[in-house]
């Protein structure tokens, strides 16, 4: 049976384009964290979007599931497919084109394979921005990017990647192709298909191109890493900068000093920018013009100096050079690989109202302390978007210990979600559900918005042929 499948998808993307070795599949079916597995027949990889709609079809009629796949960085089990059932893995990675790149309309055209860094270092060739950046953008694919909404470190000056497309091309279902790629900044013209897609992860189509939006490339950059002893503090002074600097304001993270110290721990070659005297909470803060000689650094310095006179905070450090900037933000985007070796970090990727951190911050630090002592909070955020990847930190000697591993992990992950929902946030602020959270799904979103949620999957792919298991509950 597998092998007849194999054989008529080979026919329809070419032979070397299905592989069905296990040591070539291998890395495709386990994530990027190692925590989440999968099987499949074979990887499908097409080289334009009909072949993505054939494939498609094709599955359809045959009853074959299909599990789109991007950069496979997801960090909620989203990217690999389920062990049961005949399933195949639809690999975008050899669509990865530049299609078109228009400064004049700030807006660029791409295949859903490229790689965010190759789209970021594209656009800035033309004197522009395109401003998604995370710490994955060296493996993640624009169309993972699309499928999750993705957020990452600029959102709070240019929103989540839904704020960043003009466009976007599917392949649905049932083998059509919706070319909605248009670079229209209005369009008023019935239902918004386009928002439908974006941060369906692939339950409902397949994303093959987008249209994206640039800005203005920055030619200014002024960045400074605060030190603060609560993160009372850390929140009231990231609240005042966004209103000093509206519109320059582009990065504003929010990290505790065990995150730091693991960050700095697992590195090559980093120094603590604050000697030996971490400070609890750190705030790192960052400006960008496009203006050039803007007088950035000397206005944030500025700003900062009155502040740390006040008493605002305890320390501070504002990079010089392109060289402090840059070891600045290595502490900050070192952190997923450093909490992967310092222990078994269980990571909750919540949003509450900004103002309510330290809230949030404070309930779950007691909870955590009465229900799970053996672990740390090990805290790292997207501050200004209100979003904490809050993490609950253990010795991988104490996680051999635990019987039951996945019922530990929905026990104490419901403590803080809970916490969480009566501040009236999140459960999953911008990694998205995938298999993980399937089950928080049923239990903290509203039913009538899940019922309507299955409503739209039904219409768009009826036998769930689509990444089954991912985002719906039963
Ligand atoms: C070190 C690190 C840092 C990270 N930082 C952030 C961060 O700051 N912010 C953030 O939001 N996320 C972050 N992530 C999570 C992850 O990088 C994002 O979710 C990213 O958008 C996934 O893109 P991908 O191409 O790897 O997609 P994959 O992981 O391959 O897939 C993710 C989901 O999208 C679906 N999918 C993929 N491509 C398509 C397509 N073309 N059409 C339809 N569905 C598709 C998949 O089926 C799956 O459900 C981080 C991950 C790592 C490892």
């Amino acid at each position: 049976m597998s092998s007849k499948i194999i054989s008529e998808l080979r026919a329809l993307v070419g032979k070397s384009h299905v592989v069905d070795h296990a040591t070539d599949m291998a890395p495709h079916l386990v994530d990027w964290r190692k925590r989440h597995r999968g099987d499949a027949i074979c990887i499908v990889s097409p080289q334009s979007t009909g072949q993505v709609a054939a494939v498609l079809s094709y599955c359809r009629a045959n009853r074959v599931r299909v599990f789109p796949q991007g950069g496979n960085t997801s960090v909620c089990g989203g990217s690999v497919p389920a062990v049961d059932g005949v399933n195949i893995i639809l690999s975008l990675g050899k669509m990865n084109r530049i299609l078109d790149v228009n400064p004049r309309n700030n807006a660029m055209t791409v295949e859903a394979g490229c790689i965010l860094a190759d789209i970021q270092a594209a656009a800035s060739a033309v004197d522009r921005l395109f401003p998604l950046s995370l710490g994955a953008e060296g493996s993640c694919q624009i169309g993972g990017n699309i499928a999750t909404n993705a957020g990452g470190t600029n959102v709070v000056r240019f929103g989540n990647t839904r704020d960043l497309i003009l466009g976007i091309e599917v392949a649905l279902p049932d083998g059509r192709i919706w070319n909605g790629l248009r670079t229209l900044r209005k369009n008023n013209s019935g239902y918004d298909l386009k928002n439908l897609f974006i941060g369906a992860e692939g339950t409902l189509g397949v994303v093959t191109a987008a249209t994206l939006k640039l800005f203005p490339k920055p030619h200014s950059v002024a960045t400074a890493m605060l030190g603060l002893s609560t993160v009372e503090a850390a929140v009231d002074e990231g609240l005042r900068l966004q209103g000093v600097f509206p519109g320059e304001l582009v990065g504003l993270e929010l990290i505790s000093r065990s995150e730091f110290e693991i960050s700095l721990r697992h590195g090559t070659n980093m120094r603590n920018p604050f000697g030996n005297d971490t400070p609890q909470w750190m705030v790192l803060v960052e400006l960008a013009s496009p203006e050039r000689g803007d007088g950035l650094t000397e206005r944030l310095n500025e700003v900062l100096g009155a502040a740390y006179e006040r008493g605002a905070f305890e320390d501070v450090v504002i990079a010089a050079t392109e060289q402090q900037r840059h070891e600045l933000w290595r502490i900050r985007h070192n952190v997923t690989e450093a909490n992967g070796r310092e222990g078994m970090g269980l990571t909750h990727d919540i949003a509450v109202p900004t103002y309510l951190i330290p809230t949030f911050i404070e309930r779950a630090g007691v909870a955590l302390g009465k229900q799970y002592p053996q672990a740390t909070p090990v805290i790292v955020g997207h501050m200004g978007d209100g979003n904490l990847h809050y993490i609950a930190m253990f010795t991988h000697a104490y996680w051999a210990t635990v019987t039951d591993k996945a019922e530990f992990q929905r026990a104490l992950s419901h403590v803080l979600y809970d916490i969480s929902a009566e501040l009236g946030g999140t459960f999953s602020a911008e990694h998205g559900i995938g298999s993980l959270h399937v089950d928080e799904m049923r239990i903290y979103k509203d039913a009538v918005e899940v019922a309507l949620m299955k409503q739209i999957k039904c219409l768009f792919d009826p036998d769930n042929m689509m990444n089954p298991g991912r985002v719906l509950p039963a």
